[in-house]
């Protein structure tokens, strides 16, 4: 059950004031601190819907230091955007968006962007029990059954999931066994139980005395051995190719890794009834710092 749906929505947020209130409340949760010198010792200026720090006397408001304070675009329209990029399942191009909303392309591209940026999940755990590993080349039709690189227009995705658990999903240039052991030995926990893979070459070795590596041989047809099979893999890869072809038709290399952070995170939240909410309160944590880009809102 998910705890947002748009009437919801549409009720509790329609106005400015009900979305700055619902900022605050989950930017500061402890109440209302200075960005500038943490104080919290805070007087409202409720005329011009700020805060004054009576330390540093800094004025600042809500989305002060966010990605969303340089946009000149309402937070109400905020609030649409995050529900509909993490509402849709399969995601949301900037296309539609930009029809949904009403705005330029350029604003629906930079939301699409920057919400895609607070769904990044910067503290992902290790995998455990039992992880399933797996490689699929993005861009272009063409069957590639070597190791090193194929050409710059094609990417390989290597994957690994936790059975009943959470995906990890990168953009290499290759399936070598250097790539794909790095990749395992970041991602999954020394003491997983096992790795189950198919039999490709640079899978070899991955096990050592905590973690088992099983292989079913799809070259010999083989697909599943009792409980040894890569399924759970494969559906992401049937799902991430569906989202990718059926919302976005092509995605760039370039913005690859983003829309792996998305789809990984919707992976990932795909049980979680407070995503909406989640996804708020990570733009209320992200900063402008290292973004500082303004756009035309509308
Ligand atoms: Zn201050």
């Amino acid at each position: 059950m998910q705890d947002m749906d748009l009437p919801k929505l549409v009720n509790r947020f329609h106005s400015e004031d009900k979305c700055r209130a619902y900022l605050e409340e989950l930017r500061w949760p402890d109440g209302v601190e200075c960005p500038r010198c943490k104080s919290k010792k805070i007087s409202r200026l409720t005329e011009r819907k700020q805060y004054e720090c009576s330390d540093c006397r800094y004025q600042f408001s809500v989305t002060a230091g966010t990605i969303m304070h340089d946009s000149h675009l309402s937070l109400w329209k905020w609030f649409l955007a995050i529900y509909l990029v993490t509402e849709s399942k399969k995601g949301i191009s900037a296309k539609q968006l930009q029809r949904m909303l009403d705005v330029s392309y350029k604003t629906a591209w930079y939301l699409c962007h920057r919400i895609r940026d607070a769904m990044g999940d910067d503290e992902q755990l290790p995998l455990k029990s039992i992880v399933e590993a797996d490689e699929t080349w993005h861009g272009g039709k063409k069957k590639y059954t070597g190791s090193g690189p194929y050409n710059s227009h094609k990417k390989v995705i290597i994957g690994a999931v936790e059975r009943g658990g959470e995906v990890r999903l990168r953009m290499a240039a290759g399936r070598d066994r250097g790539t794909l052991h790095r990749f395992l030995n970041e991602v999954v926990d020394d003491k997983a139980e096992a790795i189950y893979t198919d039999d490709w070459v640079g899978y070899v070795g991955i096990a050592d005395e905590d973690t088992f590596h099983k292989t079913v041989n799809h070259a010999h047809k083989e697909w599943v051995r009792g409980d040894v099979h890569s399924n759970t893999i494969e559906n992401v890869w049937s799902h991430f190719k569906r989202s990718v072809i059926g919302s976005y038709h092509q995605v760039s290399v370039k913005h690859l890794p983003k829309y792996l952070d998305e789809f990984e995170w919707r992976y990932n939240n795909r049980t979680n009834p407070f995503l909406f909410r989640d996804t708020v309160k990570a733009i209320t944590q992200s900063d402008t710092l290292t973004v500082r880009k303004l756009i035309d809102g509308k």
